[in-house]
């Protein structure tokens, strides 16, 4: 486990009005969340909630993280944001390399890398996302992948406390299909050796479990010794899973 303890972050994709985000509030502060040393909470809303949710999830603990960010700071980039905008709206993470983002959008894994220098050059700690499709785990070739999405996205010479990596395998993204304990635990030892030889200190850096995290679950990923954390989807939309899957997070 890192040195920071555990991270439970929620990713709401492109979903959340500021209705359902004040309903979410509500629920929050109804089921308060426990405050253990050591375990961050975070969620990722879509860029329109951010500036509300982080003020009122701030009083509940709750952090707040963008979605995706732009690899430059300013300019004629329409319909982008950059890493220094989610800074300044109260974000503290900013994911990046989604596999929705590297399938929809092309992003390569150079390009992930030039948007976590831009985060780490805000003080916003980049949520790096990495993970194999189907077919490349059924073709023997899952860590292969992995390894050299993180030896060409995480950027040489970081901070090993100043990202986070997710490993998501994109097979188990959304369709209630969680990797197994062995291949996430495996996976997640190769991440950490490779980031060994990239970080500054020479230290592993935190890696997060993403991919139909539910509560019935968290447990056995969390209890994982190579987990750190989770990234959720689907299940960090409703207030009372997300604590319930934080709940689980001890350090
Ligand atoms: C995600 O998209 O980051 C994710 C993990 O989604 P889900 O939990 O819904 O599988």
């Amino acid at each position: 486990m890192g040195a920071c303890g555990m991270l439970i972050a929620g990713n709401w994709k492109m979903n959340g009005t500021h209705d359902s985000a004040a309903r979410f509030i509500d629920d929050i502060a109804n089921y308060k969340p426990s405050s253990e040393p050591g375990r961050h909470l975070l969620i990722c809303p879509p860029a329109t909630l951010i500036g509300t949710m982080a003020e009122s999830l701030a009083k509940h603990g709750i952090a707040i993280g963008g979605q995706d960010c732009h690899a430059q700071s300013q300019g004629a980039f329409t319909g982008d944001i950059s890493a220094a905008m989610l800074a300044d709206s109260g974000c503290s993470h900013v994911i990046v390399g989604h596999s929705e983002r590297r399938s929809m959008h092309g992003e390569t894994s150079q390009d992930v890398c030039a948007k976590a220098k831009a985060a780490l050059s805000c003080n916003l700690i980049p949520i790096v996302c990495v993970g194999e499709t189907w077919e490349q785990r059924e073709a023997g070739h899952a860590k292969a992948v992995v390894v050299a999405q993180i030896k060409e996205s995480i950027p040489d010479g970081v901070d090993s406390g100043a990202f986070v990596v997710a490993y998501e395998p994109i097979w188990a993204i959304g369709s209630g299909r969680a990797a197994t304990a062995d291949d996430i635990d495996f996976m997640h030892a190769a991440i950490k050796k490779t980031l060994a030889g990239k970080t500054a200190d020479g230290s592993e850096g935190a890696v997060l479990y993403g991919g139909s995290v539910k509560p019935s679950n968290a447990r056995e990923i969390l209890e994982l010794y190579n987990v750190d954390g989770a990234l959720i989807g689907g299940a960090s939309l409703n207030a009372r899973d997300f604590l319930d899957i934080a709940d689980l997070a001890t350090i």
